[in-house]
């Protein structure tokens, strides 16, 4: 079985947890789009990690991780991230983690320009992780990236580098009036974070395909919601790439493979890092208090989330980006503390009453319209059957159900392996 697993909403769904849980039935584990701007947070019986790049798959013993062609590699941060789960006693090797030779690296100056642009934007900057992200596919999209494969070829590289080291500092000085980047310090990088990783780079396409081939269960894994896409998303507060479903066997190396089933990761609640039209965006005590109960802080960045009630129409929009075949809600326990739990069911705009996810101008001006349903009070973190569940949880399980128009199958009511029950 081909799986994918795709946050519905902003990103911050619980996605990692999910996959950690899920991976047991799945040989492979892929991650098919992004890089190091986003975290996933995962905690089992070894600790709690946080994973930026590797596939949340790489914590469990016997499953094949891969790192797909759609990916974006900053090698110095990986370097970091493998040394971490090493040192706590977690296998890392070309056995278990095969990197695409597609896939480009995230160099220094992507960096150094993500942060030099939200400098120049100031006010009006997007909110970046100014990790690099956007420069990277940009390069990738203008056909001067370097690939992990180009890692390989040395005397190839050199050559290519040298070109690229040029033209960036056209932009570099002539943009910025910033300080120039040298050859010998990248291709210094490139050797010192790059060589470790020659070993785990394959043409992962081969890879899945043969696996796929002889029915082996994959899951493809993704970063960030579908309200982060590049083309579904609130443009131009987007990531950079596809965070879709249907991208998945693009971005992991097998185009010519079709998903059989995906999972849409939907929060109990809405959140949102950064900058950004976020319609149901709660303030003062209230936003506090939910922030405080759902530990809402960036797990790349430990920025505070914006955090709102659930979001119908969002949601829904998100559901159907994602054409997810079932759902995971998450954080349900977090909801506990309410005597009366808002929902944004409608938008406003401009005195117009919307359900469907708007763009652009309209979605600026959008206003929540916001409906109470009544909350349980108790503390539902150990509950593990549909029959624990206080009879209001589950009747706001199914409003929004049938509001987005998906079965719900997992309720998540905490962040360990197995603080969660199935709906059927
Ligand atoms: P991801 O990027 O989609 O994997 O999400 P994050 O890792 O950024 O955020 C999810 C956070 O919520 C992590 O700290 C998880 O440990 C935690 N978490 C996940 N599911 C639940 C849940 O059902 N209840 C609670 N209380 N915490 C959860």
């Amino acid at each position: 079985m081909i799986t994918a697993i795709a946050g519905v909403n902003w990103g911050d769904e619980g996605k990692g947890r999910m996959v950690d849980l899920l991976a047991n039935d799945y040989e492979i584990v892929a991650r098919y789009q992004g890089g190091n701007n986003a975290g996933h947070t995962v905690v089992n019986e070894k600790g709690k990690f946080i994973l930026n790049l590797l596939p949340s798959g790489i914590l469990r013993e016997d499953v094949v991780n891969v790192m797909g062609n759609g990916m974006v590699i900053d090698i110095e941060h990986l370097h970091g991230e493998v040394g971490r789960l090493i040192e706590a006693g977690v296998n890392v090797s070309p056995k278990n983690l095969k990197i695409s030779d597609k896939a480009i690296i995230c160099m220094p100056y992507h960096v150094m320009q993500d942060c030099l642009e939200e400098e120049r934007l100031k006010d009006a900057k997007y909110g970046s992780t100014r990790r690099g992200i956007a420069p990277v596919y940009s390069d990738k999209y203008s056909k001067k990236g370097i690939r992990m494969g180009d890692l390989l070829y040395p005397e190839a590289l050199k050559k290519r580098l040298k070109e690229i080291v040029e033209w960036k500092n056209l932009t570099i000085k002539g943009v910025y009036d910033a300080e120039e980047v040298t050859y010998d310090n990248m291709l210094n990088w490139l050797e010192t974070y790059g060589n470790e990783f020659k070993e785990y780079v394959c043409d992962t396409g081969v890879f899945l395909n043969d696996a796929a081939k002889e029915g082996k269960d994959i899951m493809f894994e993704a970063q960030l919601g579908a309200l982060r896409d590049i083309d579904f998303g609130i443009y131009p507060f987007t990531s950079s790439s596809s965070t879709i479903a249907a991208y998945a066997p693009i971005g992991a190396g097998i185009p010519n493979r079709k998903l059989d089933y995906s999972l849409g990761i939907m929060k109990a609640y809405s959140t949102c890092v950064g900058e950004g039209p976020f319609t149901c965006e709660m303030f003062g005590p209230e936003a506090d208090d939910l922030r405080k109960e759902g530990f809402e802080y960036g797990a790349a960045t430990g920025r505070p989330r914006r955090v709102g009630p659930f979001d119908v129409v969002a949601s829904r929009y998100g559901v159907r980006c994602q054409g997810a075949d079932e759902i995971a809600l998450t954080k349900l326990d977090v909801l506990s503390y309410l005597d009366e739990i808002p929902v944004c069911t409608k938008y406003d705009v401009d005195g117009v009453l919307v359900e469907d996810f708007p763009t652009g101008k309209a979605l600026d001006i959008a206003k929540p319209v916001v409906e109470y349903v009544k909350g349980w009070k108790v503390d539902i973190s150990k509950c593990r059957k549909l029959e624990d569940l206080p009879k209001e949880a589950v009747e706001y399980i199914k409003y929004i159900e049938r509001t987005v128009d998906c079965r719900i199958k997992y309720v998540s009511v905490g962040p360990e392996r197995d603080d969660y029950l199935t709906m059927f």
